[in-house]
């Protein structure tokens, strides 16, 4: 088990607590060595469980309070560092090694796989600019998480490049979700400064198979992606087995 410091009132919870179980301890115990060695006049008892009280707690909270701060210390710097390995930084989608994780965790779910890819991006940002191209590819990650479901993962595959992974779809339901996709990106329009920027996607998809690894389905939706490619863009195309014929194409 680990343990979380996660806020500044933890901090101060985490150290009341431990100068609490640390202070009955001692007053337990400290029936045990009185009188250590008999002395003439020794103090009383309350006395010295007072004074044992009062040491064990000013020295246990004092320590307790530096270590609460360093665990939430760690804590924040953990969840950067989460942040970074497992989400875009651009646009807040899953990252491709938090991707591949997610469907290892899932322990080979069947599924839609769908790669998406912006349609002629290098021209937007040749004509607006790499910032402008920035935002065009947020505004279509956006597009992408407001149409799937909870526990569908977005994923920045690189570039201007989405992969989707939309666990126990039926082929009917990915191609609805891409379609869908397509349409609204389509319908988007990016305003930076004067320009108005316009975009299309195109979309290739594959089903997989529960026992199948993600990368021959992924393998699939790019030849498709390559079909809507070189068949006109702005278009979904999908892989669709036993048939094993594009379908869309
Ligand atoms: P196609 O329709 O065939 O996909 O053409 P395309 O122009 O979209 O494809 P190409 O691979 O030629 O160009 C992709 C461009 O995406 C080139 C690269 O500079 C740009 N790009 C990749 N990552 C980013 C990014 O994070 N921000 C911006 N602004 N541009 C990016
Ligand atoms: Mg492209
Ligand atoms: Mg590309």
């Amino acid at each position: 088990m680990q343990l979380k410091v996660r806020s500044v009132p933890e901090v101060y919870i985490f150290a009341t607590v431990v100068s609490v179980v640390t202070c009955t301890l001692v007053a337990l115990m400290t029936p045990l060595f009185y009188p250590i060695d008999p002395v003439p006049n020794p103090p009383s008892f309350a006395f010295i469980l007072i004074c044992n009280l009062l040491v064990t707690l000013s020295i246990t909270f004092m320590v307790c309070i530096w270590g609460g701060y360093q665990l939430l210390e760690m804590y924040r710097l953990s969840q950067i560092l989460k942040q970074l390995v497992e989400r875009d930084k651009l646009t807040d989608a899953a990252t491709r090694d938090h991707f591949f994780r997610r469907i290892q965790e899932l322990e080979g779910p069947a599924g839609v796989s769908l790669m998406i890819d912006i349609d002629l991006f290098k021209s937007v940002n040749d004509t607006f600019g790499h910032l402008a191209g920035d935002q065009v590819i947020r505004r279509v990650a956006d597009v992408l998480k407001s149409n799937v479901r909870r526990d569908d993962i977005v994923c920045r595959f690189g570039g201007e490049e989405f992969v989707l992974f939309l666990p126990g779809a039926t082929p009917e339901e990915g191609w609805a979700i891409a379609e869908r996709i397509r349409a609204d990106v389509a319908d988007q329009v990016v305003e930076v400064d004067e320009a108005r920027i316009e975009v299309t996607t195109s979309i290739g998809g594959s089903i997989k198979g529960g026992t199948e690894p993600i990368d021959a389905s992924l393998k699939r939706a790019d030849q498709c992606l390559y079909r809507a490619k070189a068949t006109g863009r702005n278009k979904c195309v999908a892989f669709i087995p036993p048939l094993e014929e594009a379908v869309g194409a």
